[in-house]
């Protein structure tokens, strides 16, 4: 049990993993429970050898190792056993997620962990299908032929993930490139490594070929570049901010290659006057709280119809105050701590400009004083009313449990409001008249939007942003595609095998 082992003093590392063994590097770094400020284990850290190493190994693994030669069949067999790895040791990956990340236990128990496993379980069981070859005849005037379309892996794919749902986003990155039988260099958060560095040892128990899968920790700010401008990577799947998107978009450029971008958001959720208002203020607690509201789809943006406003307000405030803060490992917890004191200290300077600039606080806005929370890097649930979209709480993303409330007057306003902002990731739309909020949910310039629900992610539907919030999809057949190139193969037709090309020259 991990609860047990990290009981014990000594301290354990987790090394990388690089064509298909652990491997020690001589830098070291420490992991941090924001919990509790203390440090939790070591992890090795690449440096440029290591890196070059992964690519390496990644690169050999697609061009000659048996992986390339591996039948669809065989490869969804290695997936399921991975998705059987993370179910039989889901308890102990949900403490060990919980510990590094801050997320509470009840939600990386029962959604995380769980949706991690099911993610590997969808892509195997429907890889065969989402890449079945299409066999295309064409008969002009001109010419017949058959072409033949096929899915091909894009070779040495490197995915990079933030800290937020740490193994998660992994595994959805994983699932899907390995899926479509690429060779992966993925790199997590090295804020929180601990959970993607244990999947490595399950990837190694499914006896993956070597070099299929590679883990390595190491500096963005250093490594990026060295990571994703390298001309034997064939695609980067990001997932992070936009400040970072942009920096790998420049590095990618020096080698052209497939990016795919999932970045930031500024969500906004659309509450009209006939909602139902309790599980309008109950699911919108959940879009902006849960996970601290550390999501890039949060609901950081409440807009509520003028004549029920004060109604959502002091019932959404009410609730939001009773919401129990505690470390991460305990059950009761429904709010655990903020990343780091980085991340809290952000989100602390923007609760300051938030009452500069006029926002009404309604409740939280600050570190909550008991003793038990001292170590950890807590922050109370956060309320702004009036919120104007003038103001930088309302535009910028916060990344933090800061929800800014604000009113509107009739549904063309509520639409120019929630379509007022750079992001375009998700919205949400609360209504009991169905047609009413579809048509809404059409004008919203955003990749999801939920209708009277939030955060509802399928494997089997796409899901990604537009505007700054990125391009390219995850998740669904179209979220596998991108991880493939498509081939064309054409063949004449022509009656006597004589198209007129051939005899262009009249020779
Ligand atoms: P981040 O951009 O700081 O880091 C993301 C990853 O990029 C990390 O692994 C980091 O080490 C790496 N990185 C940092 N600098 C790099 C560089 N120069 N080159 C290459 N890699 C580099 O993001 P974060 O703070 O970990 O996560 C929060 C952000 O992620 C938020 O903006 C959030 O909205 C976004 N996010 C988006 C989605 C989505 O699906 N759209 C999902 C989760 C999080």
């Amino acid at each position: 049990m991990v609860i047990g082992y990290f009981i014990k003093t000594m301290i354990p590392h987790y090394p990388l993993f690089i064509n298909g063994e652990f491997k020690e590097t001589s830098k070291k770094q420490d992991v941090i429970n924001p919990s509790t400020g203390e440090v939790i284990a070591t992890v090795s850290i690449a440096e440029a050898g290591e890196i070059d190493y992964a690519i390496k190994s990644a690169r050999d693994a697609i061009d000659c190792g048996p992986w390339r030669n591996f039948t669809l069949a065989e490869r969804k067999d290695f997936i399921l056993k991975i998705s059987q790895g993370i179910l039989d040791r889901a308890a102990e990956l949900a403490s060990l997620e919980s510990l590094n990340a801050g997320k509470p236990i009840k939600e990386t128990t029962f959604m995380d962990i769980p949706s991690a496993a099911a993610t590997f379980d969808y892509f195997a069981n429907n890889l065969e299908k989402y890449l079945a070859k299409e066999n295309v005849e064409i008969n002009s005037s001109i010419a017949s032929a058959q072409s033949n379309l096929v899915r091909e892996p894009q070779g040495v794919v490197v995915l990079i993930v933030p800290w937020n749902y740490p193994l998660l986003i992994a595994s959805w990155k994983l699932a899907q490139a390995l899926a479509a039988g690429n060779a992966i260099i993925l790199k997590p958060s090295s804020l929180t490594p601990l959970s993607v560095l244990e999947l490595a040892k399950i990837i190694k128990e499914a006896g993956l070929p070597a070099g299929a899968v590679n883990i390595i920790n190491a500096s963005g700010d250093t490594m990026g570049e060295a990571l994703c401008s390298d001309s034997r990577v064939d695609m980067i799947s990001f997932t992070g901010s936009n400040a970072v998107g942009r920096k790998i978009l420049e590095y990618t450029s020096k080698n052209v290659k497939k990016v795919t971008m999932e970045l930031g958001g500024k969500s906004a959720a659309i509450v009209l006057k006939d909602a139902d208002l309790e599980s309008a203020v109950n699911g919108l607690l959940c879009a902006i709280f849960l996970n601290q509201g550390q999501m890039c789809t949060a609901m950081s943006r409440i807009l509520v119809e003028e004549s029920i406003y004060d109604d959502f307000v002091n019932d959404f405030v009410a609730k939001a105050k009773r919401i129990k803060l505690g470390p991460a490992l305990n059950f009761e917890t429904q709010m655990g701590p903020l990343m780091s004191e980085a991340q809290r200290k952000k989100v602390l300077e923007y609760v300051g400009k938030g009452k500069t600039e006029g926002g009404r606080l309604l409740c939280g806005g600050g570190i909550p004083q008991q003793e038990e929370f001292k170590k950890g890097f807590f922050f109370e649930p956060t309320v702004f009313g009036d919120a104007s979209p003038k103001m930088k709480i309302f535009k910028e993303e916060i990344f933090g449990p800061v929800a800014c409330i604000s009113k509107f007057s009739s549904i063309e306003e509520a639409a120019a409001l929630a379509n007022d902002c750079v992001f375009g990731l998700a919205a949400s739309v609360w209504s009991k008249d169905g047609s009413k909020a579809k048509n809404l949910a059409k004008v919203i310039n955003a990749g999801t939007v939920w209708v009277n629900t939030y955060g509802m992610f399928f494997n089997e539907l796409p899901y990604g942003g537009f505007k700054q919030s990125g391009f390219g999809k995850e998740l669904g057949k179209e979220g596998l595609l991108e991880y493939t190139r498509l081939k064309n193969i054409v063949t004449d037709k022509t009656e006597g095998s004589k198209p007129l090309v051939n005899y262009w020259y009249g020779f």
